[in-house]
């Protein structure tokens, strides 16, 4: 996955915007980075994505401020805001306390209840859950769906789910992001979900046919790492390791989504770990990462101790976690990353496991540089999925990340 791939208009009922481009320019905030260039034609949505971003993560502020803050003339500036007053993405927010002679300055912010998100999560084996979100993440309506086991049941289930979930907005719907199993292209095609039946699956096309909004799709841990980024403070070099049924991870590189030749970049779960065996693996391998780490597997194995010996269930958290340090350590020396977040059950991976991880990271790499390297556990809970799908829609329709 891209940034562009989260930057890019979709079809759509409402205008699409003018896309973003490299808004890091001199943004005051962080910006997910794009490689393409800024060209002339494309100034004016890059600096209409300046200002969202700067209201986005500074909060209100006067013309005047914002002109400072963005480098941006006040002529520019004022343009700006009246044309996104127009279009319902900012709204004035009353006046400043006066601090002195004059008239105090009238505040601007970006109206972040005045359009909703709508989110959606594939990911669990049991159920599909969906949000509906505030431009700030927040979480306004939740609404689930068992997830069918028939194949040709799926598409129906999801889109009953949007239908529902758009319903429960009560406001103009800026887009709906979808996190999925499975590797997903930069077109939100599905080239393969087995877990939902889908392969080459245009999910992102048929979705935003069949419900009239921009459509955003990406693999779940891609979308995940996405919401520790903005709404989880992480660096700019971090790694995301989901953990359900499976093991997946998302990577951010020099605040770039990294996508991977196959679109398949973060991948882990069959990576092997080791010479020396390990679980077997329903790939038919021995020792992946996913056999030793996946909630199923370590369930299993934590039962096959039997609960009265708190040893023996620390061990198999403490192997769990070392066997994830190994699979790390070359991907944080090739890429210098600054931390390791961990996604899925606290109670599992939390503790010993986090620990372990750590300690078979500051083994096995560079000390001075990479000793520091963090690995903590998400703050954004079960709903970090659902977080990630708004971000992916804020970036793709506003150029906020
Ligand atoms: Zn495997």
């Amino acid at each position: 996955m891209t940034a562009s791939d989260v930057q890019r208009g979709s079809s759509s009922s409402e205008p699409a915007l003018p896309l973003a481009a490299s808004a890091n320019a001199f943004a005051p905030g962080r910006a997910l980075r794009s490689a393409v260039k800024v060209l002339p034609e494309h100034a004016r949505g890059h600096n209409r994505s300046l200002v969202l971003q700067t209201l986005f993560h500074r909060g209100a502020m006067s013309r005047a401020d914002l002109a400072r803050e963005t480098g941006l003339t006040r002529v520019t500036i004022s343009d700006l805001v009246a044309e996104l007053i127009a279009d319902a993405f900012v709204a004035e927010k009353g006046h400043r306390e006066a601090s002195g002679p004059g008239k105090p300055a009238i505040l601007v912010d970006v109206d972040r209840t005045g359009h909703r998100i709508v989110g959606i999560d594939l990911s669990g084996s049991d159920v599909f859950i969906g949000a509906v979100l505030t431009l700030d993440g927040d979480i306004v309506a939740r609404r689930e769906t068992p997830h069918p086991p028939d194949a040709g049941e799926v598409l129906p289930a999801v889109i009953a789910l949007a239908r529902a979930l758009v319903a429960d907005a009560h406001a103009p719907v800026l887009g709906i992001g979808i996190g999925t199993p499975g590797v997903v292209d930069d077109r939100g095609v599905v080239l393969t979900a087995p877990n939902l039946g889908w392969a080459g699956f245009d999910l992102e096309g048929v979705l935003s046919e069949a419900l009239g909004l921009p459509v955003l799709v990406a693999n779940d841990a891609n979308a995940a790492v996405l919401a520790e980024y903005t709404f989880g403070g992480a660096g700019d070099d971090v790694l995301l390791v989901k953990v359900g049924s499976g093991v997946g991870s998302g990577l951010l590189a020099g605040g770039q989504p990294m996508r991977g030749s196959r679109f398949a970049a973060g991948e882990i779960g069959h990576v092997t770990v080791g010479t020396d065996g390990g679980p077997a693996c329903a790939c038919g391998k021995v020792g992946c990462l996913e056999a030793w780490l996946s909630v199923p597997s370590l369930s299993a194995r934590l039962a096959a101790t039997g609960d009265a010996d708190p040893d023996a269930l620390s061990g198999v958290l403490r192997d769990a976690g070392e066997r994830l340090g190994i699979a790390l350590a070359p991907v944080v020396g090739a890429l210098d990353l600054s931390e390791i977040v961990l996604s899925g059950p606290p109670e599992l991976l939390g503790g010993v496991l986090a620990q372990a991880t750590a300690e078979a990271l500051r083994t096995r790499t560079l000390a001075p540089f990479h000793e520091g390297v963090r690995v903590r556990m998400t703050e954004q809970g079960q709903d970090i999925v659902l977080r990630g799908a708004a971000v992916m829609v804020l970036t793709a329709r506003l150029g906020v990340s």
